[in-house]
This record gives structure tokens, C-alpha cells and sequence, in this order.
């Protein structure tokens, strides 16, 4: 008896097992139905691109419905400027982004480039146009070169190593043993944060979009190197009209940004210069204050001042 009744166990469990995972995946399919990714309309058009101004009108979305993260929101990017979204971890500011390329929709309002409504665009020339370095930069399982073509696929390596030395990790790479033929990403060699996304720089140099999304990593760099990041990225990216918007948690980073966007609970709170919004004394001049003590406190001084 007790020989029999191991092997039905084992198949009770394999059954649970196999009826949960069919459990799951109804919910999964479920919130697909409820949420599926964008497509192209039947009629949708590409995209004309003239400046690059971005604009959201009366945006409301969130990831879960009984969870919202903006309210009606709206804002204006103009085109060819360097703008900034600071905010409180958490606010939505790199959910902006995620809607403009149209990972998502909005449940009401619109999102324009230059006037379009990206509703009724062709998701591939949005995508083709704006150009991202994401908080955490995806590598594939292969070689360095390879991995910072990817921006351009048809670059020389002559092109690759120029991007990467004007964002600053050529160095670093070449002090590999294997330099540019070493193996990253997947079971490859572990790079640091930093490292990475000054890759996703280069990779983003090639490509050259005439929009860019710097979504800035919340603690890959030291204040050094991100000083010098910020130096490169202010001579090669935004040497050009181009229209750059910073998503940035050092406020630091963002002193000469033409224009700071200032987020609070899905809301634009204020916004203006740096100078404009030091002197109106509100949330970022209490968030400029902040990070300045906290810098001292660090020990940091320099980090204040830079
Ligand atoms: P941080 O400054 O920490 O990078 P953020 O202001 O960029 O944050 P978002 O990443 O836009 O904030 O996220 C806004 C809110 O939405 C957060 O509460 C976050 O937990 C939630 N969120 C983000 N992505 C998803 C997702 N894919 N599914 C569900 N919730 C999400």
C-alpha cells in the first residue's frame, strides 16, 4: 500500500501544481485583456517630426486601475530644450517616458510630438525617434563592441570606440584583458551600474535621436564620475537642438536645464530655471536644501558645489 500511495501523492501534487499554473495564466490573460500593449491603429500615420516638442494634456493613467499615478496631468516640453523632471522616488517621473514611447496608454488625455497626437501614430517612428538611457541598461550575452553597436547597427568600430570615448568608459574598457572582445551581460563579465550606463551612452550616441531620455540612476555613480558623465553628455548629446529631457534624482545635474519640471503625487508642482525656483521657495527649494545638507552630512562638500 504504501508503495502505491507515494506515486499518487506525487501525481495529487502534480495535478495542484498543474491546475495553479492554469489558474495563473487565466489571470495573466486576464490582465493582458484588460491591458494590452498598444498597437498601431488601422489608419495610424508616422510621425512628422519637426522640433520635438512634447506635450500632455489632461493625462490620466495607472498601472492598476484602483492605483493611480496621474491625475490630469499636463505639461509642455518645447522643442530643442533641456528639460528636467525631478521629484519624491515614486512620483511617476519615468512613467512619462514609459508613455510617450507607448508602453502604455493613458485611460483619458492626450500626449503630442509636435502637435501629433501619438494615439494615432505609428508606434515604429516614435520609437525610432526617441532615444533612451534607461535607469538599468539591458546588455545582451555578448562582446563589448557588439553590445554598444546596437545603437547602430551598421557603425564601425571606429564609430563604437569615438561614442564610448566621449562617454568616458573607454579606459575602462580597454584595461579589460579582453578589451572590447570581452563577453558582458548574461554569464558574462559583471560591470558595474556606472559602467553600464555609460555604455547605454555610447549606444545612445550612435543613434543620434533627435529626442533623448536620460532616466538617471539612483546610485550607479560616484559625484566624480557623474561630473565628467555630465560634462560628455552636455558636449556630444546636447551640442545639437535636440530635445533632452532628464528624469533626475541628483538635483545637481540638473542646475542648467532650461526648464525644471517639478512633480509631487502625479502633479506638476511648479516649475521654471533653477534660479526661478529657488527663489519661489517651494518643494524644489526644499529639495535643493536637503540634498545640500545631506551632502555635508556625507562629508561630501564638494558634491554641493559641483
Ligand atoms: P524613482 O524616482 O524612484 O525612479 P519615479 O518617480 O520614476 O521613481 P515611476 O517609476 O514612474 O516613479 O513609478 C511610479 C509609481 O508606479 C511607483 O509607485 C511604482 O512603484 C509604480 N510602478 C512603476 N512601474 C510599474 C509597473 N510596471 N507596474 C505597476 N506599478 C508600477
Amino acid at each position: 500500500i504504501f508503495q502505491l500511495s507515494l506515486p499518487l501523492n506525487f501525481l495529487g501534487t502534480i495535478y495542484r501544481e498543474m491546475r495553479q499554473n492554469l489558474l495563473d495564466m487565466e489571470v495573466l490573460f486576464k490582465l493582458v485583456e484588460q491591458n494590452p500593449p498598444p498597437r498601431d491603429k488601422l489608419d495610424a500615420r508616422p510621425l512628422d517630426l519637426r522640433g520635438g516638442a512634447i506635450r500632455f494634456e489632461n493625462v490620466s493613467f495607472g498601472y492598476h486601475p484602483d492605483r493611480p499615478i496621474f491625475r490630469n496631468l499636463s505639461f509642455s516640453i518645447p522643442a530643442g530644450k533641456k528639460v528636467a523632471i525631478v521629484g519624491p522616488s515614486g512620483c511617476g517621473k519615468s512613467t512619462v517616458f514609459r508613455l510617450l514611447y507607448r508602453f502604455y496608454d493613458p485611460s483619458s488625455g492626450k500626449i503630442f510630438i509636435d502637435d501629433q497626437d501619438v494615439q494615432f501614430l505609428q508606434l515604429e517612428s516614435i520609437r525610432k525617434v526617441v532615444g533612451v538611457v534607461p535607469q538599468d541598461t539591458p546588455l545582451f550575452h555578448s562582446d563589448i563592441m557588439h553590445n554598444v553597436r546596437y545603437g547602430r547597427l551598421d557603425a564601425t568600430d571606429e564609430e563604437v570606440i569615438e561614442a564610448t570615448k566621449k562617454a568616458n568608459v573607454h579606459d575602462t574598457i580597454t584595461k579589460l584583458p579582453e578589451g572590447y572582445a570581452t563577453k558582458v551581460g548574461e554569464r558574462g563579465l559583471m560591470i558595474s551600474g556606472g559602467e553600464k550606463q555609460r555604455l547605454a551612452v555610447a549606444r545612445v550616441m550612435l543613434r543620434d535621436p533627435p529626442i533623448l531620455f536620460f532616466d538617471e540612476a539612483t546610485s550607479a555613480l560616484d559625484a566624480h564620475t557623474e561630473a565628467e558623465l555630465m560634462r560628455n553628455i552636455n558636449n556630444t548629446l546636447l551640442d545639437k537642438a535636440r530635445t533632452s529631457i532628464f528624469i533626475a534624482h541628483r538635483l545637481r545635474t540638473v542646475v542648467e536645464a532650461d526648464l525644471i519640471i517639478v512633480f509631487r503625487d502625479g502633479e506638476v508642482v511648479e516649475q521654471g530655471s533653477h534660479e526661478e525656483l529657488l527663489r519661489k521657495g517651494g518643494l524644489y527649494h526644499s529639495m535643493w536644501l536637503q540634498q545640500a545638507s545631506d551632502a555635508f552630512k556625507d562629508d561630501r562638500p564638494e558634491d554641493v558645489i559641483s
